[in-house]
């Protein structure tokens, strides 16, 4: 089956589609064939100054309608998304160059977030107390008002409509900037959007970082930024945030371990590592590219590993057997292939894959190998930093109290796997690691409910949980007196 993708798409505020302030475009590139997928306007301050005020007339509305009335809005957006899964996911395939069953799965799990965003919004409730003295004491929460949501490139619908759905279901309304590398699904979902929410709620700018991007950030009327980037971007966001005293979530990078004990199931664990390192073609934050293998399984589990490799199936990302498409801009793939270069020269011992990929009837697309390497030491570069591709590195260990120390070495601290039959390691391992997702005998699971996001340099906040609805919310407190007489605090 196979899609169109328009060729020129504007500004989404309000509900209509808007010319920019600028005649200046982005363009999008198939990382599958190299040409133009469609060009996205590079928004102005001015731009994003109109949006807020579309934002800012919609949202006190939005939020009296109520959470009900706006669950069934949002269902309805869920609803329409399902329906066309299959298009999205073409969509998405087109512009990111992922394989189309992931693409897939991550169009249902977009739906899942406004599912759940929408019931949980009915579900949150203030305290109230009865402190005495005829006081009655409780809090509503109430919507921000307009929040600024910038996303990353790696999972774009799925960031978009996960982000924004919290958002929503509390009664804000949002300035939505996609990444500019992968802007396709966003602007269609906003097509969708159109339909089913009123004017205003959701508005989406396409631009640059540096400057849509910083413009969302900077903008007074906006009460909260919720931006997934790197690291060093989330510290140029916090830092202008500052000036106009903006909440903020930070969803940023990672270098997450995989920690696996001699007593470990050594199939299950080489699977975990295989989609911890090779889903989206690594280009994942939490994903497992560390293996801290116990010096006694080691071997045994990097042959388990390598043995796996080739049942990957790499090649045309739109055929649905496909498990690994191609990464998603040029200048990525080959960063990710410097840090190869930079592993061999380190003295890491390459047991796998290490280049850029041909296949057949796709010359210009993206593909890289799987690549493993092996006997990785602590303070290697490709150990430390965030490769953001198909690279796994393994370093084997015989102490877990050093292991441990090694693998909360890092500024990082997103995510960590860890791999054994012993209840009682597990969960002291998972109590020790520095980590805000911790996953046991699996790895990149993602339900809707369950609490994500990082420590350290890789951020704060939570997202796609019910708390993340506290952060997109505010407590107002109110005191009454419930006596008739007034109070003598003077007499
Ligand atoms: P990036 O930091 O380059 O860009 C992220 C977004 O921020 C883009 O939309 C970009 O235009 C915008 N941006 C950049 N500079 C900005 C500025 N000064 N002000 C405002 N906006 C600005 O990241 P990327 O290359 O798109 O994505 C890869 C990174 O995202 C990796 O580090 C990855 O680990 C991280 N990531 C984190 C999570 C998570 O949930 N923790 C999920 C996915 C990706």
């Amino acid at each position: 089956m196979s899609y169109s993708i328009q060729k020129k798409y504007d500004l989404f505020v309000n509900n209509e589609w808007r010319r920019s302030s600028s005649n200046r475009t982005l363009e999008s590139i198939s990382p599958i064939t190299g040409d133009v997928l469609c060009t996205v306007p590079d928004a102005t301050e001015r731009d994003v100054v109109e949006a807020v005020i579309a934002a800012k007339a919609a949202w006190p509305k939005w939020h009296r309608m109520g959470a009900r009335k706006r669950a069934e809005d949002i269902n309805k957006l869920a609803d329409r998304l399902v329906a066309q899964a299959d298009r999205f996911a073409w969509l998405e395939t087109s512009d990111t160059g992922k394989p189309w069953r992931e693409s897939y799965a991550n169009v249902l799990t977009a739906a899942d977030r406004l599912r759940y965003f929408a019931g949980a919004a009915r579900a949150l409730e203030g305290n109230t107390m009865s402190p005495g003295g005829d006081i009655l004491s409780y809090d509503i929460r109430e919507p921000l008002g307009v929040v600024g949501i910038i996303g990353a490139w790696n999972f774009p619908l799925n960031m978009f409509v996960g982000k924004i759905a919290p958002a929503i279901a509390v009664g804000n309304a949002v300035i939505y900037k996609p990444a500019e590398p992968t802007p396709v699904t966003t602007l269609e979902f906003a097509k969708l959007i159109a339909d089913c929410l009123p004017p205003g709620i959701v508005n989406v700018l396409t631009g640059y970082g540096a400057t849509t991007g910083l413009s969302i950030v900077s903008h007074p009327d906006i009460r909260k930024i919720s931006i997934t980037g790197s690291s060093a971007t989330g510290k140029a966001v916090m830092a202008a945030a500052a000036s106009s005293t903006k909440q903020l979530t930070l969803e940023l990078g990672g270098k997450n371990a995989q920690i696996v004990f001699e007593d470990a199931n050594l199939d299950k664990a080489a699977q975990g590592i295989m989609l911890g390192a090779f889903m989206n073609q690594g280009q994942v934050c939490t994903a497992g590219s560390r293996v801290f293998a116990h010096h006694s399984i080691a071997d045994e589990l990097q042959r388990k590993v390598v043995d796996l490799i080739p049942q990957l199936k790499i090649g045309n990302p739109f055929d649905k057997s496909t498990t690994m498409g191609t990464m998603v801009f040029e200048e990525h793939l080959n960063e990710v292939l410097h840090y190869i270069d930079i592993g061999k020269s380190e003295g890491a011992k390459l047991i796998a894959g290490g280049n850029r990929m041909n296949v057949k009837d796709y010359p210009k697309a993206l593909f890289m190998e799987p690549t493993v390497f092996i006997d990785a030491e602590a303070d290697m570069v490709i150990a430390q930093d965030e490769i953001f591709g198909p690279v796994v590195t393994f370093q084997s260990w015989s102490s877990e109290y050093a292991m441990m120390q090694t693998a909360n070495l890092l500024d990082y601290g997103l995510a960590a796997g860890i791999w054994t039959e012993n209840l009682g390691r597990a969960h002291r391992t998972a109590r020790d690691i520095e980590a805000g997702r911790v996953w046991i005998n699996c790895y990149n699971l993602f339900p809707s409910g369950a609490a994500f996001g990082g420590t350290k340099a890789s951020g704060f906040g939570r997202e796609d949980a019910f708390e993340t609805m506290h952060a997109f919310t505010q407590v107002k407190n109110v005191i009454v007196d419930i006596s008739e007489k007034p109070r003598s605090f003077y007499q």
